[in-house]
């Protein structure tokens, strides 16, 4: 099988320096298999996306030397194709609808009965199950995966994944109690990152995915999806992040490491090459 690895950036600010390794990681890694690197523009945060920004981005890779397979996917072209998705696992009982604010959810699961403090996962605080049986209609509020049942529509032993090579096996416990019920539709968008980045990536034919060891505990969602909307699961390999001076992970508006402000002050792609650790 040929290797097809995929660089999926969001243009809502600068390429910095953890960008620029992990796009450069995905390259060389089809590079030096002789397979294909693809390019996914994931702009379905309209509010934030912006086209100078997506401008900017294929600006940049190309002066770190990169250059990927035409056309490019854009998520904001393929929002039809997420909607149907959604439909199909609304249909199959698999979604509820929520109207929870923010401040409900933290209170809920903030609750004595709840533990006290509320659990963390990847996609925020874990769902606390509010609105899983009020039998709010589709368009009532955003669109929540249904945790519980859709662990018992997949099978323990599909419950893994590839990570560097090495078999990754979680349970559904874990996903009850560190996942929860996750948002797979917002009402603003259409859609939600877990959910196009499940479709995209199989509609792409991606082999490997690399990404920042930051998303790990977001496969585990990612798997889940794949095993109930019936996609094939491409292998992972969770990267290193790029930490500024102090050990923080970099951000989006962490300007000062942005390529193109490395760029505007001379420096080359080797440069940023050697300084990432590639
Ligand atoms: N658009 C996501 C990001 O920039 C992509 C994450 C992924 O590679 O799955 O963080």
């Amino acid at each position: 099988m040929t290797i097809t690895t995929r660089f999926a950036p969001s243009p809502t600010g600068p390429l910095h320096l953890g960008h620029a390794y992990s796009a450069l990681l995905a390259f060389d890694l089809a590079r030096a298999q002789a397979g294909s690197f693809l390019l996914r523009i994931e702009d379905i945060d309209r509010s934030r996306a912006r086209p100078e920004w997506e401008t900017q981005i294929y600006d940049d890779l190309h002066w770190l030397g990169i250059d990927w397979q035409e056309p490019v996917m854009r998520q904001s072209d393929r929002l039809e194709i997420y909607s149907t998705a959604i439909q199909g696992l609304w249909d199959a009982g698999l979604l509820f609808a929520c109207d929870c604010k923010r401040r409900d959810i933290l209170e809920a699961a903030s609750a004595p009965q709840e533990g006290g403090s509320p659990v963390v996962g990847p996609d925020g605080v874990v769902y606390p199950g509010t609105c899983r049986t009020k039998g709010l209609k589709f368009g009532e509020g955003a669109l929540r995966l249904n945790m519980p049942k859709a662990v018992q529509m997949v099978e323990q032993s599909a419950l893994q994944f590839v990570d560097d090579g090495r078999v990754v096996l979680f349970d559904k416990q874990d996903l009850l109690d560190s996942v929860g019920d996750i948002v797979l539709m917002r009402q603003d968008m259409g859609t939600s990152y877990h959910l196009s980045v499940v479709i995209d990536d199989a509609a792409q034919g991606v082999t490997l995915v690399s990404r920042g060891e930051d998303l790990r505990e977001a496969t585990k969602i990612h798997i889940v999806l794949q095993r109930l909307i019936d996609l094939p699961s491409p292998e992972y390999l969770h990267h290193k992040l790029i930490r500024d001076d102090a050990g923080k992970r970099l951000a989006k508006r962490d300007d000062a490491r942005a390529i193109a402000r490395y760029r505007s002050e001379g420096a080359s792609a080797k440069d940023i090459r050697r300084w990432v650790g590639l």
